[in-house]
């Protein structure tokens, strides 16, 4: 999609701090971070919403992703916990239209979610 903010950090237009990056997954540091260690996980496929997914395959790419992630970092920011975000339509306060998971740790998470 070529005004899509995430399709041009997966082809590599634009710079991200990547962090993982397979054939159908990358992740990189989100540039407003909420939490100490934010990161973005999304397929490189352009989908807009879990919804709009052919079928499950990309879902477990993505969690194959996130497990990669936490099984290979060194600092121990996951080892108490961590939370896996999917913000869906305006509602849900999406505000890129490719579909991405946010990796969150490092502080206590809170519930309700605001
Ligand atoms: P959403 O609000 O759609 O769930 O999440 C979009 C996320 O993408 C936000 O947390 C926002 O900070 C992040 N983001 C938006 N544009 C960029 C960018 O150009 N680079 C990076 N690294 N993150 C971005
Ligand atoms: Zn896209």
């Amino acid at each position: 999609m070529p005004d899509c903010i995430f399709c041009k950090i997966a082809s590599g237009d634009i710079k991200a701090d990547i962090v993982y990056k397979s054939e159908k997954v990358v992740a990189f540091r989100d540039v407003n971070p909420q939490s100490p260690v934010h990161i973005v996980v999304i397929p490189v496929e352009h989908i807009e919403k879990p919804g709009d997914a052919k079928n499950s395959a990309v879902f477990a790419e993505i969690f194959d992703a996130i497990n990669a992630i936490i099984s290979t970092d060194a600092s121990g920011t996951f080892r108490d916990g961590y939370r896996v975000v999917v913000n869906s339509g305006r509602a849900g306060g999406q505000t890129v239209w490719h579909l991405h998971f946010h990796l969150l740790a490092g502080r206590q998470m809170l519930w309700p979610p605001g």
